[in-house]
């Protein structure tokens, strides 16, 4: 499936391939829980920009393997990306950007995010 997407001014918007009937992840990590955001992995070059790159702001914490980015304008924040150039680089897409699909509807997947990033700070230390 090809989704279109925006952030709540319409100045950030995107095209993404993926599925949320497979399901969506509900992340309880610090950043994930604040934000409420429903997620989809998908590969970063699935995900295509179509608006230009200078309206989105981009957040990064801990060990800075994530840019969290957002919109300039709205502050609406439609997905995360690795911040690493490797092949298998991703893309983490907030299903509740998405346009025409029925939130409801997708399944919800529990992603324990705080014992992931607990691992992650030991592993660094
Ligand atoms: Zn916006």
């Amino acid at each position: 499936m090809r989704y279109k997407g925006s952030c709540h001014c319409g100045k950030v918007t995107f095209e993404v391939k993926g599925d949320v009937a497979a399901g969506a992840i509900a992340c309880n990590c610090s950043i994930c829980s604040r934000k409420g955001a429903l997620l989809i992995a998908v590969p970063r070059n699935d995900l295509s920009l179509l608006s230009p790159e200078t309206d989105l702001q981009k957040y990064t914490f801990n060990k800075h393997a994530i840019a969290h980015r957002f919109c300039r304008t709205c502050g609406m924040h439609p997905f995360a990306e690795d911040t690493a150039e490797r092949l298998e680089r991703l893309a983490y897409v907030n299903i509740r950007c998405l346009h025409g699909i029925d939130i409801a509807k997708v399944p919800v997947v529990e992603f324990d995010g705080r014992v992931a990033c607990r691992f992650a700070i030991k592993a660094a230390a």
